[in-house]
């Protein structure tokens, strides 16, 4: 192990899958999301609802993320629920409220698949795929999305250590798929004042020990549309390569995470912040395609 000269082990005490590891590559991976480039020096922003739910819901959204500066939509369409009694998403039916969605503003798109069956037919929509923290170590899945040459969203599972993260992320690689965005989203502690706790020192860590890009999602991370602004900002500061987060043209009437989502004019509040802090950072935020 190695050692400083006070004699504490500068190690993170576990070897860092090959593909994964800035010691195989220190060059950043960069991620092309439809045109968007994600893992430069420039910061980009996802937004969108936690679930498509209608054409008017999605469409105002997205006119509104996109004019406040963000360069990739988000929305589920297949949603992993607690309950099975809550709203699952609208299945193909959203995917192709999406991809009109798209067709109008250009945004490239970012949507969960959470089946190893679907992962053709979600993938014939979206410019990205979303494997969600509950699927981090679902291993027939991180095999099938690898096999696709569609960038992966790969959220850290609420449990998943970073060794169990980048283990997960390498079995995408190990598929020939290098196309991986990691994603900090909140993991569970002893702390209950917030959905989740979020790990931002998991920024720096994840950066020092591999090459691929690193988000955040303050909205899952913390549960609380009000701290999700702060956490954000923290999170550009702490050296993210980009935020996603859950903004809802009527949070309050929300099928799916409505307490964690901005309104459309917090977001577009908060987009201003998030200049000064990339800008203070030396970076700047992606602009979405005109
Ligand atoms: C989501 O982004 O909609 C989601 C379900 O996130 P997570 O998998 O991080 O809970
Ligand atoms: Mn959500």
């Amino acid at each position: 192990m190695e050692e400083n000269s006070c004699n504490v082990p500068t190690s993170v005490g576990f070897s860092v899958p090959a593909r994964v590891s800035r010691e195989t590559k220190p060059d950043a991976t960069y991620v092309n999301v439809a045109g968007v480039r994600v893992g430069g020096p420039e910061v980009i922003v996802i937004a969108g609802p936690c679930a498509v739910e209608n054409q008017e819901q999605l469409f105002e959204t997205a006119r509104s993320v996109k004019k406040g500066g963000a360069s990739i939509l988000r929305g589920g369409a297949f949603k992993p629920r607690s309950s099975p009694y809550s709203f699952q998403g609208l299945g193909e039916e959203g995917l192709k409220l999406l991809s009109s969605v798209r067709s109008e503003t250009g945004l490239p798109l970012v949507t969960e698949v959470m089946d190893t069956r679907l992962v053709a037919m979600v993938g014939e929509y979206a410019d990205m795929l979303q494997v969600g923290s509950r699927n981090m170590q679902n291993y027939p899945l991180l095999k099938e999305v690898g096999m696709t040459r569609k960038p992966i969203l790969l959220k850290r599972g609420m449990m998943a250590s970073i060794e169990e993260f980048l283990l997960a992320a390498e079995y995408i690689l190990n598929q020939g798929n290098d196309q991986v965005i990691l994603c900090e989203r909140g993991i569970r502690t002893f702390e209950t004042s917030t959905r989740n706790t979020l790990d931002l020192s998991a920024i720096p860590m994840l950066k020092r020990l591999t090459h691929l890009p690193v988000i955040v999602d303050p909205s899952h991370g913390t549960g609380l549309r009000w701290m999700v602004p702060a956490m954000a900002k923290a999170a550009l500061a702490a050296g993210a390569d980009g935020l996603i987060i859950e903004v809802h043209y009527k949070p309050e009437d929300a099928l799916c995470d409505g307490y964690q989502s901005l309104d459309l004019y917090e977001f577009a509040t908060l987009m201003t912040d998030l200049n000064k802090i990339a800008q203070a950072v030396g970076r700047e935020i992606t602009l979405p395609v005109s």
